[in-house]
């Protein structure tokens, strides 16, 4: 690793400047990251600032949060909400598609921002968050709500609210009696490991079972502090989902597949979906064809075993919900 590694213990970058004070772009680079910033939000914690190897220009980590000029242009089949939540939000920050489940969408900032986020249009670190009124309204609805079963918390990242206000949204929905189960759709524990500590764990434990679905694409991404972390929510008895995008040159290979599948599974992490890419604005460099990544899943079948393999899946247009890739 080159220089650089003082500043990036310290804090979050969030700047084009920050990312070349860190080493982490070249100077040359620093104009047209600044004017994909003032567009789409960037941030590379500490944490992941240390993955990243910025000499090599297929670095897997750096290709997934630095940003590129190419963000700036929006191809002909890219679309601003390719998952279609708008028309299924019954309250504001709700999300309901299927009968028996619904997402709440608490905040919509993110430890880091994914250059190829099918949200990338809303999330950010100033936007997003319900006031009390609005988050009161959306947890009324899923108490009137009989038939959901489940309410999943996605955003941005619920793990970026503090444990009390997070226990509290939880323990709120917990004590409906026609929720069975909560799941949390997360990148912290490998992005910022630090923040799954005692008071975290103890916003979780709310007496019905709380799934974690880990959003991580490459092998490298379970370094030793991501596994320390995925471990306390193990032993806390949190059931632990893996959930990847099949990315160009960050994990579009049997191998690359099969390291981050079988990483998952050293940490207790069942993989669960490994999504095709939406058509976000901006992020056509990452797109890997179906019938590619269905290659890729045929592949892998004899490689590793059954328990190792996501179910590989797309979000179809219009708000259809996710359906296999290859069914259609
Ligand atoms: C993905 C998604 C879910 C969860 O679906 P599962 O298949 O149960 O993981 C729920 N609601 C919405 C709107 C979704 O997009
Ligand atoms: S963590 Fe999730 S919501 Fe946030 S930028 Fe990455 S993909 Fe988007």
């Amino acid at each position: 690793m080159p220089d650089g590694d003082a500043t990036r213990q310290g804090r979050t970058l969030r700047s084009a400047a920050a990312l070349r004070q860190a080493g982490l772009i070249a100077p040359a680079a620093e104009a047209d990251a600044a004017r994909v910033a003032e567009r789409y939000s960037i941030s590379v914690t500490p944490h992941v600032a240390g993955l990243m190897d910025p000499s090599d220009p297929a670095d897997p980590i750096v290709r997934q949060y630095i940003p590129d000029a190419a963000e700036l242009i929006t191809a002909p089949h890219e679309i601003e909400d390719p998952t279609a939540d708008a028309p299924f939000t019954p309250v504001k920050g709700v999300v309901h598609r299927y009968p028996d489940r619904a997402l709440l969408k608490p905040l919509l900032a993110c430890p880091v921002y994914c250059r190829f986020c099918f949200r990338r249009e809303v999330v950010g670190p100033d936007g997003g968050l319900l006031t009390e009124a609005e988050l009161d309204a959306a947890l009324a609805w899923f108490e009137r709500m009989p038939a959901i079963r489940e309410a999943i918390l996605t955003g941005g990242d619920p793990l970026m609210l503090s444990p009390r206000r997070l226990g509290a949204i939880l323990s709120r929905l917990a004590a409906v009696p026609h929720i069975e189960t909560l799941r949390i759709h997360s990148r912290v524990p490998v992005s910022e490991p630090s923040r799954i500590d005692a008071a975290m764990l103890g916003a979780l434990r709310v007496g019905k079972p709380v799934f974690l679905a880990v959003h991580a694409n490459h092998a490298r991404e379970f370094a030793p502090a991501a596994m320390d972390a995925l471990n306390r929510l193990a032993d806390a008895g949190v059931p632990l989902l893996g959930q990847s995008v099949l990315l160009r040159r960050v994990n579009d290979s049997a191998e690359a597949l099969e390291a981050l599948f079988r990483a998952m599974l050293r940490a207790r992490v069942k993989p669960y979906y490994l999504h095709s890419m939406d058509p976000a604005p901006g992020t056509a460099r990452f797109v890997v064809p179906e019938a590619e990544g269905l290659a890729l899943m045929r592949s892998l079948r004899g490689r590793i075993s059954g328990i190792a393999l996501p179910a590989y899946v797309k979000e179809t247009p219009q708000g259809g919900g996710k359906v296999p890739v290859g069914s259609t």
